[in-house]
């Protein structure tokens, strides 16, 4: 790799017409990543705006460049995802998640939950419901606070959807709808799966004060969930406003940089800490 930073820039940048070279060198910078430890993930907190209280987290991948600094999903998501890389990524995560999680649980915090985003590329490996067996045991987290957010591009056939969602839910960990609203049958895996929780796509909810279709399609989406007995959480919750506007519409579970952005696992252990502290 070259050691002109603009040059490594331009290799994060997945280029369809420039055929292998820089692909090969980003996948085998990803390989080496994993094996070097080179991840890390931040954790943004998800609060019950009733009690104030940290009641999850959704686990943020963020991969940490010895020469570029702290690069975030959107540098290498899309290439894992090309690659296949994003199999062993992605279990890296999972395992990491969980364990930090019940890592938390046992310094005697308050129970919580950990979000945990799932790829399409992960889901239709046959041995996913394995793995997060073998990831359940070796790290002991109570599998109800477990929670896997899974989109709709995933779900694209659906009967080995029904099948592999069907096995993890008898594991007793919840599924969550990621990016809810954007999906063209979002109506129809709710149908379908047993889901825990759908989560309101950020683009609704930046425009709830300005856009009042937005508004609508946010308060139908909560009134619906609540109706079917999903729990709903928006995210990308920024503005007070927002968050009134949500509480208005019964939604009480939020997630947004209105309280805090993603954060290092010591960061959230100190707000632990002081929540805890009475
Ligand atoms: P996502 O699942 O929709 O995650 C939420 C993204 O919104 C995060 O970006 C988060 O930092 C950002 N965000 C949270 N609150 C706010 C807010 O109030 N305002 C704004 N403007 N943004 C907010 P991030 O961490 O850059 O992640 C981007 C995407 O990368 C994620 O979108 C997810 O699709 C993907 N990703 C992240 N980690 C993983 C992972 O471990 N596995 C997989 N497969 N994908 C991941
Ligand atoms: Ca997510
Ligand atoms: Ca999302
Ligand atoms: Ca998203």
């Amino acid at each position: 790799m070259k050691d002109d930073g603009k040059n490594n820039y331009n290799v994060f940048k997945p280029n369809p017409n420039s055929g292998g070279i820089e692909r090969l060198t980003l996948e085998n910078s990803i390989r080496k990543a994993l094996q070097l430890g080179e991840f890390v993930l931040y954790y943004q907190p998800q609060i019950d705006i009733l009690t104030g209280k940290i009641i999850g987290t959704e686990a943020l991948v963020r991969w940490n460049h010895p020469t570029l600094g702290l690069l975030p999903p959107a540098k290498f998501i899309p290439i894992a995802e090309e690659t296949g890389l994003i199999v062993p990524l992605g279990e890296w995560v999972l395992r990491t998640a969980c364990l930090q999680n019940q890592l938390w649980r046992e310094k005697g915090f308050a129970p919580m939950s950990v979000s945990v985003n799932l790829s399409s590329r992960q889901f239709s490996k046959h041995d996913l419901v394995e793995t997060i067996k073998e990831i359940l045991l070796e790290t002991r987290i109570d599998p109800q606070y477990l929670e896997l957010e899974i989109t709709e591009s995933m779900t694209m056939n659906v009967d080995v959807a029904i099948e592999v969602l069907g096995k993890l839910k008898e594991l007793g960990i919840h599924l969550c709808i990621d990016d809810f609203g954007t999906g063209y049958s979002n109506l129809y895996y709710l149908k379908l799966f047993s889901i825990d929780r759908l989560k309101i796509d950020r683009s609704f909810v930046r425009d709830i004060m300005t856009d009042s279709n937005d508004a609508d399609i946010v308060a139908t989406i909560i009134a619906m969930a609540h109706k079917m007995g999903i729990d709903a959480i928006a995210e990308g919750v920024e503005t007070m406003d927002q968050l009134d506007f949500l509480r208005s519409q019964n939604c009480h579970e939020v997630q947004g940089f209105y309280y805090h952005q993603p954060l290092p696992a010591e960061e959230i252990e100190q707000l632990l800490a002081r929540s805890s502290e009475v």
